[in-house]
């Protein structure tokens, strides 16, 4: 059966190709050009962010902030467990250890109650990450983090633009990553940002963007010559892409509003399987704002998931789930990190299936998955919803 409904698909909401060629024939594809700017300046105005940087993608931006914390080897880092592999990779890529932490069964986020039980004298960091858009318990860890001089970095690659008690995910922690990978609600097909919300991390976070160079002071005229002061690499995202970036920021109520729309019909129409206990969906906190990343639902148990997935698949529909939780991947166990059991990441992990989720998903077609759903539970519970 060929797939009709895609998990996910790019889509073009606004000036997105305008932009692209007005870079094009502006003459000034790398970066940092004026499309450069403008996102950022967007990105800083609508998320109240002191400093954005555009970055090649998440992953860069999460490199830069593992650099800008000056781990090194021996220093230890919390983190989840269940999170996409660029989080713990950045600061590994530094010779870092980290120490991974459960979840909460209800967000899916890293359990702030555990945190503190896992600092040790070696701790430097913690790296939470905002599942699906809904924000970590921002309070409790920036404070456990100022009481023991952690640095908090923010893994708001799912987090755009999402808020918690009315701050902008990612503006929060001393620095915070954005992705604008084709699979996130913004993009421009690879892409990130790192926003410095510690402005004694500025100058260097500019540097190792520009090759361990200071360029962007030369740029200012703050010195007169460009030269290599630090380490660093090439972290700047083209300003064609930029352009196509700018397009989506310009359209990011748009994009969010239809997301919401999607969110919540999935969520009404499977309403009768959640009522009978038999799937549970995402729960927002009433202090959080979503960016409804993510519609999944949480089967019983792992063959529940495997069949419920052949049955959409079976019906053209195509369902993924992730993550595998790292602290039980070959690369971790290489690294010799005790082997903690961490039982709500390994049950949750083993029962989430996502739904289709982007723009251009029409009604019907969630009104077609969502009754699939019901469909499969219908067969197999017997149940009249
Ligand atoms: C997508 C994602 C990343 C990586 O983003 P890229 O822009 O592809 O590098 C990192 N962390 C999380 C939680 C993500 O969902």
């Amino acid at each position: 059966m060929t797939i009709r409904i895609p998990f996910n698909k790019p889509s073009i909401v606004g000036s997105e190709l305008i932009y692209v060629g007005q870079a094009v024939a502006g003459g000034h594809a790398s970066g940092d050009g004026p499309f450069t700017r403008r996102a950022e300046a967007a990105l800083a105005e609508s998320f109240g962010a002191k400093r954005v940087l555009l970055t090649t993608s998440c992953t860069s931006a999460l490199e830069m902030a593992a650099l800008l914390c000056d781990l090194k080897p021996g220093d230890e880092v919390i983190v989840p467990s269940y999170t996409f592999v660029s989080t713990a990779n950045a600061f590994v890529l530094r010779g870092a250890t980290p120490v991974f932490v459960d979840v909460r069964p209800d967000t899916l986020n890293i359990d702030e109650r555990l945190i503190e039980q896992a600092i040790t004298p070696r701790t430097r960091a913690i790296f939470p990450v905002h599942y699906g858009g809904v924000a970590c318990e921002m309070d409790t860890i920036m404070d456990i983090a100022n009481r023991h001089g952690l640095l908090v970095v923010e893994d708001a690659a799912q987090g755009v633009p999402a808020r918690y008690k009315d701050r902008a995910l990612g503006t929060i922690g001393h620095l915070g990553c954005y992705s604008f990978h084709e699979t996130k609600n913004i993009s421009c097909g690879e892409g990130g940002a790192l926003v410095v919300n510690d402005p004694s991390l500025e100058l260097r976070a500019e540097i190792l963007r520009e090759k361990g160079t200071n360029r962007s002071q030369y740029m200012r005229g703050e010195v007169d010559k460009y030269t290599w002061v630090d380490v660093g690499s090439s972290y700047v995202l083209s300003d064609m892409l930029a352009a196509f970036l700018l397009g989506q920021i310009e359209s990011m109520d748009k994009i969010t509003r239809r997301r919401g729309e999607i969110f919540d019909r999935y969520a009404s129409i499977l309403a009768p399987l959640v009522e009978r206990g038999l799937i549970r969906i995402p729960e927002v906190p009433q202090h959080c704002t979503t960016s409804y990343h993510m519609f999944y639902v949480l089967t019983a148990d792992i063959e529940e998931r495997t069949a419920l997935a052949a049955h959409l698949r079976a019906a053209g529909v195509l369902a993924v789930f992730h993550y595998v939780p790292l602290h039980s991947s070959p690369f971790a166990r290489s690294l010799g990190t005790p082997q903690e059991t961490l039982p709500q990441t390994e049950d949750l992990s083993a029962r989430l299936l996502r739904l289709p989720m982007y723009f251009d998903l029409t009604d019907w077609e969630v009104e077609e998955v969502a009754g699939h759903v019901l469909d499969f539970y219908r067969s197999r519970s017997g149940i009249q919803a």
